[in-house]
């Protein structure tokens, strides 16, 4: 078995022969819509979370949603609190490449008042141990927007 040998000038390496293995590179520029959920990662650049409001029966999702699932109607958006409580949590010891530094990190839903869904996000700046249920938090926004759901977390706020 021969290393490193080069297979054509796109840049092709050949690091194995049984089985055949070819080293390639790979690179893309992704073009990524956030179509009808656009206003929602807006809103987290002007540290404002949005929600979906039904526009028949009144019932608000914290998180974005076209239609109401309750009866089927449009929503709007609207502005949620920015402070809740931890309905649930988990801590996770495992996760996406962006996340492993972070590991181990806590992840939350959290409840508003006067909003009927939860909001999944993660929790920073407590020891996983000392999370429960009830928490009292406060959304923090990226200072500068990354446009993508890593622009908000929660943290522990005393009140
Ligand atoms: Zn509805």
């Amino acid at each position: 078995m021969k290393r490193g040998i080069h297979m054509h000038a796109q840049g092709s390496v050949l690091l194995g022969v049984d089985p055949l293995v070819l080293l390639d590179h790979y690179e893309i520029d992704y073009h990524h819509s956030y179509a009808q959920d656009s206003p929602f990662f807006v809103g987290l650049s002007k540290k404002k979370l949005l929600g979906s409001c039904c526009t028949e029966c009144g019932y608000i999702y914290a998180t974005p949603r076209s239609h109401c699932m309750e009866c089927g109607a449009a929503t709007d958006w609207c502005e949620l609190p920015l402070t809740g409580r931890v309905h649930t949590f988990t801590t996770c010891y495992f996760g996406g490449e962006v996340f492993l530094d972070e590991t181990p990190f806590t992840l939350i839903l959290v409840e508003f008042d006067g909003v009927d869904s939860l909001f999944l996000a993660r929790l920073k700046g407590m020891e996983p141990s000392t999370v429960h249920i009830g928490l009292p938090v406060v959304a923090r926004f990226a200072k500068t927007p990354s446009f993508k759901v890593t622009d908000v977390w929660f943290e522990h706020t005393h009140r």
